[in-house]
C-alpha cells in the first residue's frame, strides 16, 4: 500500500491545529483544533470530512502529550488512526528557522538543536513547535517528521533588504537581522496567483498582501521573495489585528524613560494592545465595518490608518520590484474585507493598478481577478491554504 496521507501539526503554547490530507489528490480527511492545554476547560473540536459532523470534547487536557493522544483517538474513530500504514509523514509548522533553515528538513536530532538554538529570536513560538515535534515523535518514532519553516521562503531576500542598519557586530552577535514570517502563505499565494494568470512562476512579479490578525506584505519577484515587512519578530511592518507594525523605534525608550514603563509592558502593548484594536478597540474587521457604517469616527481613523500603511508598502514594494504582474490579496480580510482592497488600490491608476466594482463584491473560495479587463496589472483574490502548502512539502521530500 502507498502511503499518502500527511498529517500537519500547528503547535502553539496553548493549542495544537491539525489537519489530515491525502496527498493523492490534495484532499482533507479530517481537521480540528485543541484549544487551552493546560487549563481544566480545554476544548479539542474534531471535524472528519467524510462526514462533516464536528464532534466536541470539552474538559482538561493537561499538556502537548494528552492533547496529541486525544487528537489520535479522535482519528482512530474515523478510521484515520495514527498507526495507519496510509500515513506517511508528519508536516510541522516551525515558526523561525533563522538563516539556518532555507527548505523544509526531515528532522533529527541535529535539526532539534537548531530550532532551540532559534529559541531566543522567537521565545513564544518555537517552544511551543519542538514541543510538537517531540510528542509526535514519541507517538510515531518510525515516521518521517519534517518541519516547514514560516521563515524559510524569505532566505532568499537580498542582504539590502535583510539587514537592519545597525552596528554590523551587534546585529551579528545577536543575530538580528530581519527574516520575514508567513513564508509558507507567501510562497503558496505567490505560486497560486502565477497560475491564475497562467504563467509560470518564474515569470511572474507578485506583491502579496497577507492580511489576516497577523498581516505581512512581500514583493516576490520570479517566484523568490526579495523583501517582506515582518522582521527579526513579526512586529515589523503593517497595522494587524493587536501588533502596531512600524514605528520609530525611540517610542521604545520614551515609553520606558517617561512613561515608566518596563521593557514587558512595553512588549506587551506593542504586540498585544496596539494595532486596529488598540486604535479603536475592535480587531475584527467585520466589526470596524460595521462601526464605519454607523458613523463611528474612531473605526474610522483606525481604518485609514490600516489603509495608509498598507498602500505605502504596495507602493514600496512596486520600487523594490520595478516591474509589477500582480497584487495578490490573501488571509481573513485580504480574503474578506471588499472594502480593504477597494481603498488599498484607490487613487494607484498611474501604477496601472485598480478594482473593479463588481468584481471585488463576489465572494467565492476560488482564487479570482478583481481587477478591470486588460488593467496593467492584475489584482487578485488568493485563498491562502498553509496546511496544504505544508503537507506538500513534507510529501515532496518523503512521499513513496
Ligand atoms: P486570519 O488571521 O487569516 O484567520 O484572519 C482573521 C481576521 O480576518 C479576523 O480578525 C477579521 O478581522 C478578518 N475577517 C474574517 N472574516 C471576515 C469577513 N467576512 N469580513 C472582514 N474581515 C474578516
Amino acid at each position: 500500500m502507498t502511503a499518502t496521507r500527511v498529517l500537519v501539526l500547528n503547535s502553539g503554547s496553548s493549542s495544537v491545529k491539525y489537519q489530515l490530507l491525502d496527498m493523492s489528490d490534495g484532499s482533507r480527511l479530517a481537521t480540528g483544533l485543541v484549544e487551552r492545554i493546560g487549563e481544566q476547560s480545554s476544548r479539542l473540536k474534531h471535524t472528519p470530512l467524510a462526514t462533516g459532523e464536528s464532534r466536541e470534547w470539552n474538559g482538561a487536557i493537561a499538556d502537548h502529550e494528552a492533547a496529541l493522544k486525544a487528537v489520535a483517538e479522535e482519528l482512530a474513530k474515523d478510521g484515520l488512526g495514527l498507526d495507519s500504514p496510509e500515513l506517511a509523514a508528519i508536516g510541522h509548522r516551525v515558526v523561525h528557522g533563522g538563516k539556518s533553515f532555507t527548505e523544509p528538513t526531515v528532522i533529527d536530532e541535529r535539526v532539534l538543536a537548531e530550532i532551540e538554538r532559534l529559541i531566543p529570536v522567537a521565545p513564544l513560538h518555537n517552544p511551543a513547535n519542538l514541543t510538537g515535534i517531540r510528542t509526535a515523535q514519541g507517538l510515531r518514532p518510525d515516521l518521517p517528521q519534517v518541519a516547514v519553516f514560516d521563515t524559510a521562503f524569505h532566505t532568499t531576500m537580498p542582504e539590502a533588504a535583510a539587514r537592519y542598519a545597525i552596528d554590523v557586530r551587534t546585529a551579528d552577535e545577536h543575530r538580528v537581522r530581519r527574516y520575514g514570517f508567513h513564508g509558507t502563505s507567501h510562497a503558496y499565494v505567490s505560486r497560486a496567483t502565477a497560475k491564475l494568470l497562467g504563467r509560470a512562476p518564474e515569470d511572474v512579479n507578485v506583491i502579496v498582501l497577507h492580511l489576516g490578525n497577523g498581516a505581512s506584505a512581500s514583493a516576490v519577484r520570479g517566484g523568490k521573495c526579495v523583501d517582506t515587512s515582518m522582521g527579526l519578530t513579526p512586529l515589523e511592518g503593517l497595522v494587524m489585528g493587536t501588533r502596531s507594525g512600524d514605528m520609530d523605534p525611540a517610542v521604545i525608550f520614551h515609553l520606558a524613560r517617561v512613561g515608566g514603563m518596563s521593557i514587558d509592558e512595553i512588549d506587551t502593548l506593542l504586540n498585544k494592545r496596539s494595532g486596529l484594536i488598540g486604535l479603536c478597540g475592535d480587531n475584527d474587521m467585520r466589526e470596524i465595518r460595521r462601526r464605519i457604517d454607523e458613523g463611528d469616527e474612531e473605526a474610522q481613523l483606525a481604518f485609514d490608518i490600516y489603509i495608509h500603511r498598507l498602500k505605502k508598502y504596495i507602493g514600496a514594494y512596486y520600487a523594490v520590484l520595478g516591474r509589477v504582474d500582480a497584487v495578490a490579496f490573501t488571509a481573513g480580510v485580504g480574503e474578506n474585507a471588499a472594502p480593504v482592497r477597494e481603498a488599498a488600490v484607490a487613487g494607484l491608476e498611474a501604477l496601472g493598478l485598480a478594482v473593479d466594482g463588481g468584481l471585488n463584491a463576489v465572494r467565492a473560495d476560488e482564487p479570482r481577478l478583481i481587477s478591470p479587463a486588460h488593467a496593467r496589472v492584475a489584482v487578485a483574490v488568493v485563498p491562502t491554504d498553509e496546511e496544504l502548502e505544508i503537507a506538500t512539502q513534507t510529501y515532496a521530500l518523503v512521499g513513496r
